[in-house]
């Protein structure tokens, strides 16, 4: 029987279903929240020729800008709109979801500025002698059609940081979103199509899986570039099934945060109740280590302990919520082994470690050891692992011994420390006196390692979706 309530998908200028659905429920409750197509291959060749067509009507910078401005002009007008459905797809607070929406008005933002001054550069070429005379710069130009897949914890900025730079560098796109949460995609690719003055074609939607409509996607010899955001394994196994093609990756982390006793280690713990359960602790930069100087490490349990109790767990869309449940059943019962594990390998639970229903209760962890998977892996979950040391040498090795590097900080008072820490911490980012989770949208942000390959940020992302071509003029 045919599904009702499907929420068709932009390919060119059609909106499409497909024969297969996928149903969307809430993770909070398993309420179901619509469907989406479950496209195929064949679809996903309609979306590349789409694409292609509209990259070869071409759309100059000007447009671009205008199609951009109105993008973060839209999207702040229609926030709460944008707000509600992350919320309801992913469970993220309806606070939280908030500001999500309102990071995206700024992706759009920087975007619009990049497409207004993207240009290459001006070579001396008279610097070397066969050169003299000669006039020599390069033209920066669009890749190609690039492939956008996206997961499911930011399912709007990240989305955003992935169509408006391809939007500044005149790419059109092919979006595979997560399955979980693909409404606040297509309600962003729809907006940019039909109230932005973007032409059809120029953004592309394909739901679907992973391995079917993912890989059909990294297959397709027409696509130029793949912009992944997601896990480690997934990320890197499209590495290698590209091999000829542009693939940027931005992937897991298991974020450590430093505490010197120089540092303000009481904001520090008052931050740490944010960032490490701020949308059940479902960021990539999520506070997930916390390696604290042993001489303060009592002080700091007993000031973040109560912090971290007075989190109110529930309902996405009650406006005191400040974490739901997790994105799957699965997600939560593995995360509660995990917990469960560390405890039998000796850590202990200060606060936390219950699940009721749907919902884990947020988690610290003491007596952590970097052999444990609370520390050495990617969490993904509402739980922080303290851990002690006793010279900050140690605490840069600790921090340092992991698969992965995308962001890690210091709280400290000595600029010494703070040197240290920036030259020897083998992360994308280091920042200082504040968590590891502190992301603007503007940020070069992108992971060393299993973290990834890339820097996102709208001006890096753009320069990632273009190429260079040398023009030199004799007279
Ligand atoms: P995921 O399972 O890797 O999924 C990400 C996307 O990849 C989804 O659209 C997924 O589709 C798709 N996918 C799955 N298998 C695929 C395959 N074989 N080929 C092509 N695409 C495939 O990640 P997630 O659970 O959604 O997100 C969590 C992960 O993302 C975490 O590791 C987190 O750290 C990372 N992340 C990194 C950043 C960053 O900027 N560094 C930001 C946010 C999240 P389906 O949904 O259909 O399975």
């Amino acid at each position: 029987m045919a599904d009702t309530n499907v929420r068709p998908v932009p390919i060119g200028a059609e909106r499409v279903t497909a024969a297969d659905t996928i149903e969307v429920r809430s993770p909070f409750d398993g309420e179901r929240l619509g469907a989406v197509p479950a496209c195929d291959a064949g679809h996903v060749d309609r979306a590349v020729a789409a694409a292609r067509a509209a990259m070869a009507e071409g759309l100059p910078a000007w447009r671009r800008v205008e199609v951009l401005d109105a993008a973060a002009a839209a999207l702040r007008e229609q926030q709460e709109d944008f707000a509600h459905t992350i919320a309801r797809e992913a469970a993220k607070p309806i606070t939280t979801a908030r500001t999500e929406a309102a990071r995206a008005v700024l992706t759009f933002q920087f975007a619009a500025a990049e497409a207004r001054t993207l240009t290459g550069e001006m070579i001396a070429m008279d610097a070397a002698e066969p050169g003299d005379g000669k006039l020599g710069f390069t033209l920066r130009l669009p890749i190609g059609v690039v492939g956008a897949i996206t997961p499911f914890n930011f399912p709007l900025n990240l989305v955003a940081h992935k169509l408006a730079p391809a939007i500044a560098a005149g790419c059109a796109v092919v979006l595979k979103p997560a399955s979980q949460t693909p409404f606040s995609a297509i309600a962003l690719a729809e907006l940019l199509l039909g109230q932005c003055g973007l032409p059809e074609g120029w953004i592309n939607v394909v739901t679907g899986g992973g391995g079917s409509v993912g890989n059909a996607i990294v297959d397709h010899p027409d696509v130029a570039m793949i912009t992944f955001t997601g896990s480690p394994d997934v990320g890197w196994a499209i590495r290698g099934r590209a091999a000829r093609k542009k693939v940027s990756l931005e992937l897991g982390n298991n974020a450590p945060v430093i505490l010197e006793p120089s540092g303000d280690w009481r904001a520090a713990a008052a931050k740490i109740k944010v960032a490490g359960y701020s949308h059940a602790g479902q960021s990539c930069i999520s506070t997930q280590r916390v390696l604290v100087h042993r001489s303060i490490v009592d002080d700091v349990v007993a000031e973040l302990v109560p912090l971290v109790e007075q989190l109110r767990v529930g309902d996405p869309m009650d406006e005191a919520t400040d974490l739901s449940a997790l994105i799957s059943p699965d997600d939560t019962e593995r995360v509660k082994s995990w917990i469960d594990d560390a405890v039998a390998e000796g850590a202990e639970v200060a606060t936390g470690g219950e699940v009721d229903g749907r919902l884990l209760r947020p988690t610290v962890l003491t007596g952590t050891t970097n052999d444990m998977k609370v520390c050495n892996t990617e969490v993904f979950g509402p739980v922080v692992a303290v851990q002690a040391y006793d010279h900050l040498d140690e605490a840069l090795a600790l921090a340092n011994d992991t698969r992965y590097g995308l962001q890690a900080s210091i709280f400290t008072g000595e600029l010494a420390a703070a040197l240290s820490a920036a030259r020897r911490l083998d992360f994308g980012g280091v920042l200082v006196n504040e968590v590891p989770t502190f992301r603007t949208d503007q940020m070069p942000y992108g992971g060393t390692r299993d973290s990834g390959n890339t820097k996102e940020g709208p001006h890096h992302a753009v320069r990632e979706m273009t190429t260079e071509r040398l023009v030199v003029i004799s007279p």
